[in-house]
């Protein structure tokens, strides 16, 4: 049984960018033996589309990403900036900077919202979970350069960390304040969970059940060249971890512990292990 107190977020660093998307969507009238169906969903960016999968290299580690509507995407809802991608290509990195960089400097998060976004209640509420749970300050911009906009999206996603200037958290009208607060953990510097660079230890990934096109979901965050922590142990109730049947193609897990026992997603709120990850960080 991991119940971990301390998890992980396995924290980032160097470039990022996460959005989500689609989140949950539950439909109340779901049978009753569809349970995944009932649960909270991982977020996508763009729901549905898996547009042209792209190969790059990046210190001779092949990676794979997922190019839609001019979108880098990465795991579904991290959306990887141009930058990062040339990275990908085997060009220099931007910078030198290592595992501090992408942080929110003195743990303040500049942010607007954008007037056309409908309840943003999604997103006042999760910047009041994450000011309750966390160091984390989020101050409403004014000149500074460097800053989040909460915006309509097709799905939940966001950058990983900050990236540097205006960067989104893109939100689509099924994403709650769960997602939003998911979606905040990457702009905060959030990998999911399950790409930990230790998963293997706490869980088995079965490809074979994975929706065509998603497989780059569960692939570690190590494979695409960013530079990380995973504070204590896979922290299974983390906001920022997938569920068993998240982008199941045929109902079957995709992400199992272990013993092979299934789990829930969890999009409620910030677990100890998320909160434990931040405090590492910031
Ligand atoms: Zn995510």
């Amino acid at each position: 049984m991991h119940k971990t107190q301390f998890s992980a977020a396995a924290a980032l660093v160097f470039f990022g960018t996460i959005s989500l998307t689609s989140c949950n969507r539950d439909n109340e009238s779901q049978p009753a033996q569809l349970t995944q169906t009932q649960e909270a969903r991982a977020e996508e960016a763009y729901p549905g589309q898996t547009g042209e999968t792209k190969t790059g290299e990046f210190s001779g580690s092949p990676i794979t990403y997922q190019e839609i509507n001019g979108e880098k995407v990465y795991e579904g809802d991290i959306l990887l900036t141009a930058e990062q991608v040339a990275a990908a290509q085997g060009q220099q990195r931007p910078g030198s900077a290592g595992r501090t960089t992408g942080r929110w400097p003195s743990a303040v998060v500049y942010y607007t919202i954008d007037a056309a976004l409908p309840s943003q209640n999604r997103v006042t509420d999760a910047i009041a979970h994450w000011q309750a749970n966390s160091p984390i300050r989020f101050v409403q911009r004014t000149t500074q350069s460097n800053y989040v906009t909460f915006r309509v999206g097709s799905g939940c996603s966001s950058n990983i960390g900050m990236v540097g200037g205006r960067q989104y958290v893109n939100l689509a009208s099924g994403c709650t304040t769960g997602n939003t607060i998911h979606e905040i953990g990457h702009a905060l510097g959030l990998f999911h969970e399950q790409t930990r660079t230790d998963r293997d230890n706490y869980v088995t990934i079965l490809t074979q059940n994975i929706q065509s096109g998603y497989e780059g979901n569960f692939t570690k965050y190590s494979a695409l060249g960013y530079s990380g922590t995973d504070f204590g142990v896979l922290d299974f109730g983390s906001i920022m971890m997938y569920g068993s049947f998240s982008f199941s193609s045929n109902g079957q897990p995709t992400i199992v512990k272990k013993d092979g026992s299934t789990f829930n997603i969890q999009r409620t709120g910030l677990s100890a292990g998320d909160k434990s990850g931040i405090d590492a960080m910031y």
